[in-house]
């Protein structure tokens, strides 16, 4: 499982098409809504997935 480094819901990588590459990772979205989000600033949300503590950006 991974998980949506914008909203923090947990994604299972066979049932989502909503996928992007940065920085030699792979991340998974919720919706093209989140996926969205996360090209407009990427480096803004890997750092949030490093410390879940901040919590989410937004929920959806
Ligand atoms: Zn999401």
């Amino acid at each position: 499982m991974a998980t949506d480094p914008v909203c923090y819901m947990v994604i299972d990588e066979d049932e989502t098409d909503c996928r992007t590459h940065y920085k030699g990772q792979e991340f998974y979205f919720c919706s093209d809504f989140c996926r969205k989000k996360f090209e407009q600033d990427p480096d803004r949300y890997v750092k949030l997935a490093r410390s879940m503590d901040i919590g989410p950006d937004i929920s959806c």
